[in-house]
């Protein structure tokens, strides 16, 4: 398996430290709203990418944070006159709802940064003590960056053009900093914001120390993948790897991920711009595996502009992965014989040969793309090749074949046929039923043009002894 590590920006052979097992922390967001899809992008990809790891045997140990205090947590607590906590449990509650609703597996840990604050004073000390790390006059620690030689690793950026890039740009807290690039690791409490006692100031931790203690706590002090999107490379990821490495004396990461943007017209869907769709939002309009297909339908780390007609696309294919699992109930329900025949062998292998390009695909870096084209493949070899002349165990083998590539690995949901697909069933039935009214009155024609309609719809309609039946073709 291969992976392309933003570090070395190049493919590298996926080696665990633990042989069979992953450790893998992807950095969360921050809850003082509903998540818009972009946030929706890491979560589903690194959701599939662990379904992966899991389908290949490995036992994954997942932890995504969130952050829950933070300046804009506060702002919308002062805005509605609660706490921060009453902000950022509410949206926790929200987040999880909608992660179900996507079927994001639930992580091995969630841990908050909150419940944390231990142990992110006592790295922020190491850090002190080590030299890493000095306290200002008001109590605010900082990390000194020019102490760490190894810093820009993770983005590629050198100290010299950082600090060249820094030269007149006011930042809070400037005058006490003693290089323009250091970092607030810890900073003093001001009126009606939450705050911990430490032995520098009553404050609060910075951002970035709670991702370094917290996969730390939970994973150790080396892990085999750290992910999120591109926008944390710098300063986040950066800022990350500095305190772990100082901190522990030991190599924090050894495969950085990061996908690419989910854009709208272009631009970054963000809060901050205003351009974002919840996750809600967009849920109440499709069935959420829609949503699900879409980020899935593209590499993670190509940039994938959200559309109307995008979202028509990925219904459209998701609806042929669920008719052709219909298909395949259907003639399992209807199968000729029940044990394998002479020469379905050949067809048995064939099928493998799909799930074997489909592993192929997704070892090249995830490449959900490539194993979604796989995927279809076997769709077509199942809606052409396979019908209920075969034998039961032949259909109910390429069955589990076919439900483990969509349903396990890819997450997505096709049993569940949704409220769309209901109104779509519904609509069949009442076709179906205008057409027996019209055999009943001996009008033949109408009869005829009716199934002839269906049948152009792709639906086939039986005369059986126990009565009128369709199946999708
Ligand atoms: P935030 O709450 O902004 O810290 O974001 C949480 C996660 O969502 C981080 O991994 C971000 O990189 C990611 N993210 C935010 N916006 C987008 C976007 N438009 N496309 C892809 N990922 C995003
Ligand atoms: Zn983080």
């Amino acid at each position: 398996m291969e992976i392309f590590n933003t570090e070395t920006m190049t493919l590298q052979e996926f080696v665990p430290i633990t042989p069979g097992e992953v450790k893998m922390y992807v950095c969360g967001p921050t809850v003082y709203n509903l998540i818009h899809i972009g946030n929706a992008r890491p979560m589903i990809v690194f959701d599939t990418v662990r379904r992966y790891f899991e389908y290949k045997g490995y036992k994954v140990n997942y932890v995504s944070n969130f952050t829950d205090v933070d300046d804009k947590i506060i702002k919308a607590a002062n805005e509605e006159g609660v706490t921060a906590s009453e902000i950022s449990e509410r949206y926790i509650r929200e987040c999880k709802k909608d992660m179900a609703d996507l079927n994001i597996e639930p992580a091995t840990h969630n841990p908050q940064a909150t419940q944390e604050i231990d142990g992110m004073i006592e790295m922020i000390q190491t850090l002190i003590d080590k030299g890493f790390a000095y306290v200002a006059k008001d109590g605010t620690v900082y990390f000194s960056v020019a102490k760490d030689r190894q810093y820009g690793k993770l983005s590629h950026k050198n100290l010299e053009d950082l600090q060249f890039n820094m030269r007149g740009i006011q930042v809070s807290g400037q005058d006490q900093k003693r290089d323009p690039l250091d970092f607030v690791l810890w900073k003093p409490k001001k009126e009606g914001e939450p705050y911990w006692e430490s032995p520098w100031c009553e404050g609060r931790p910075g951002w970035h120390i709670e991702c370094s203690v917290m996969s730390r706590k939970y994973l150790g002090e080396t892990i085999d993948i750290h992910a999120g999107g591109e926008d944390l490379i710098f300063p986040h990821h950066e800022n990350e790897i500095a305190q772990s490495e100082c901190a522990n004396g030991k190599p924090f990461v050894h495969y950085w991920m990061h996908n690419a943007f989910l854009n709208i017209d272009n631009h970054k869907m963000s809060k901050s711009l205003g351009n974002f769709k919840t996750v809600r939002e967009v849920d109440a309009q499709y069935d959420p595996m829609v949503l699900r297909f879409l980020m899935l339908s593209a590499h993670y780390r190509s940039p994938l502009n959200f559309s109307a007609d995008l979202m028509t696309s990925a219904k459209a294919s998701l609806d042929r992965m669920k008719s052709c699992l219909q298909n395949l109930d259907y003639n399992i329900g209807h199968a000729a014989k029940e044990d394998m025949q002479d020469g379905e062998d050949a067809l048995r292998a064939q099928a493998e040969e799909y799930r074997t390009q489909f592993e192929k695909a997704m070892d090249d870096d995830f490449n959900t793309a490539d194993g979604i084209s796989a995927v279809f493949d076997l769709v077509r070899f199942i809606n052409t090749k396979l019908t209920s002349e075969n034998s039961k165990a032949l259909l109910q083998a390429v069955r589990d074949e076919f439900t483990t590539l969509t349903e396990s690995v890819l997450g997505l949901k096709l049993e569940d046929a949704g409220e769309v697909d209901e109104a779509e069933d519904a609509r069949i039935n009442a076709l179906v039923e205008e057409r027996q009214a019209a055999r009943k009155a001996r009008d033949f024609a109408k009869a005829d043009a009716i199934r002839d309609e269906l049948k152009a719809q792709g639906i086939v309609v039986e005369d059986t002894k126990e009565g009128v039946k369709w199946h999708r073709a």
